[in-house]
């Protein structure tokens, strides 16, 4: 069966359904009027959209086979939405086409473009045979896997010193998704080195990070709780120190020094998704799709660039907006908004981005972060971390979805 029948509607294509593309299709779900004659297709591989944010606790929790934010069956059930399981392969801006995999051309009114980023190594020697990265379910339970195959190893081993060396653990990276990572496995792993006869104290996790400090984007006082929380914690905080190069088990640092990684994560960045820059759009150098403040692109306004795909400007203060989906939960509905605008002949109004708060989990249970300028630590910082995702829900899927979700955020932290 091919992904989209013939209509005589104006068809608007959104391609992925992650966080931008989710929030921005539901909105045209729900805004949409039988005289605006439009046809709206979600063209997305994944039946469910992946629970970026909590990869971490998918990481180090018990093994389970899948985990989703949201089912899109689930969320468009009723909607006049048609979804297409597939990816979009190739997009033809001139000739308002995109080709998914398979070779069908697809023709659309508008195209709204919402394919993420992915995981970005440098070309240091020896991390993409070593590191993990953590982009995708898959990479969540590609670590789960690694790790629980060397706790078994370390299981059999009579030698201390050995079974410590084994034990160890390091995220590259420290941002909030470095951060978040290297807080859970410490706080969840000794559940785990328990499980498997272990001994929690020869456990080894580290955290390296090239600049003088972690979490850069938070205010100085946080940063600095953040690094207390993390030692408390039995991490090793290795600040100011580039890796040059990975070995089997050991990361070598470029003063020299040699840090025990058995299990290796690399949170060091993330880039555009790098098919995006090859579809004919304007991008900027760092392969965002450039977009204009209602979020058109630049070079071919019937196409929008919503996410981390995207790069939208602060229209205060000219900078680009970060890849956070605080951002692509906004940029969404704004775009969903402009292209119901222009099929009712209306003008376009421009994308004013707002960013009251930023919270960074420690471990599960402990965050830190500020909220209209208030800095927040502990407790109240990971509630409201937790807040975020429930609004989310309750945005796009309703009071019986959040409520589904939040048990099962809770179950996970467990
Ligand atoms: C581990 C981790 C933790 C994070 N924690 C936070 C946090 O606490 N707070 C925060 O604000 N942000 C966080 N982020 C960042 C946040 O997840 C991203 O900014 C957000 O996901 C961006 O939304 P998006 O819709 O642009 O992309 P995504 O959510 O990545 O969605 C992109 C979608 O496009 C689909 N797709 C890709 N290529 C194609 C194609 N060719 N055709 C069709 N579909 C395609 C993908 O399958 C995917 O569903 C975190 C990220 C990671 C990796």
């Amino acid at each position: 069966m091919g992904c989209a029948a013939e209509t005589p509607a104006r068809r608007i294509i959104v391609a992925g359904a992650g966080y931008a593309g989710t929030t921005c299709g539901i909105r045209l779900a729900r805004g949409v009027r039988p005289e605006d004659s439009l046809d709206i297709l979600i063209v997305e591989p994944n039946p469910c959209q992946q629970a970026l944010s909590e990869l971490d606790l998918v990481a180090v929790g018990p093994n389970r086979p899948e985990f989703c934010e949201l089912w899109h069956p689930t969320l468009y059930r009723g909607l006049p939405v048609t979804v297409c399981y597939n990816r979009v392969a190739d997009v033809l801006p001139d000739s308002n086409e995109i080709v998914v995999e398979g070779g069908e051309r697809v023709g659309y009114w508008r195209l709204v473009l919402a394919t993420g980023a992915v995981a970005s190594t440098p070309p240091i020697p020896g991390l993409v045979e070593h590191a993990s990265t953590m982009w995708s379910v898959e990479d969540a339970r590609r670590l789960q896997r690694r790790s629980q195959a060397v706790l078994t190893a370390a299981a059999r081993m009579a030698d201390r010193t050995e079974r410590r060396r084994t034990m160890s653990y390091t995220v590259v990276g420290g941002g909030a998704t470095g951060v978040e990572i290297v807080g859970t496995l410490a706080q969840m792993l000794p559940k785990r080195v328990r499980d498997a006869g272990l001994d929690p104290s020869d456990l080894n996790v580290h955290l390296v990070e090239g600049r003088d400090d972690i979490l850069f984007d938070l205010p100085e006082r946080e940063r600095a709780r953040a690094v207390r929380r993390l030692e408390r914690m039995g991490v090793e905080v290795i600040t100011g120190a580039f890796v040059s190069r990975v070995e089997d088990g050991v990361v070598v640092l470029a003063d020299g020094r040699r840090v025990d990684s058995t299990v290796l994560v690399w949170a060091g960045g993330a880039k555009a998704d790098p098919h995006a820059s090859e579809w004919g759009l304007e991008t900027s150098a760092n392969g965002r799709v450039v977009v204009d403040e209602s979020l058109r692109c630049v070079s071919h306004p019937n196409v929008y660039a919503i996410g981390d795909v995207a790069e939208a400007r602060n229209p205060a203060t000219g900078a680009p907006l970060m890849m956070l989906a605080q951002m692509a939960i906004q940029e969404g509905p704004a775009a969903a908004d402009n292209i119901l605008r222009e099929a009712r002949g209306e003008a376009v109004r421009p994308f004013k981005p707002h960013f009251r708060g930023e919270f960074v989990s420690v471990g599960p249970t402990w965050g830190v972060g500020w909220m209209y300028g208030v800095p927040l630590t502990g407790i109240p910082a990971i509630t409201m971390k937790r807040i975020t995702y429930v609004k989310y829900w309750l945005q796009v899927g309703g009071l019986r979805l959040a409520a589904k979700r939040t048990r099962e955020m809770l179950a996970l932290a467990r």
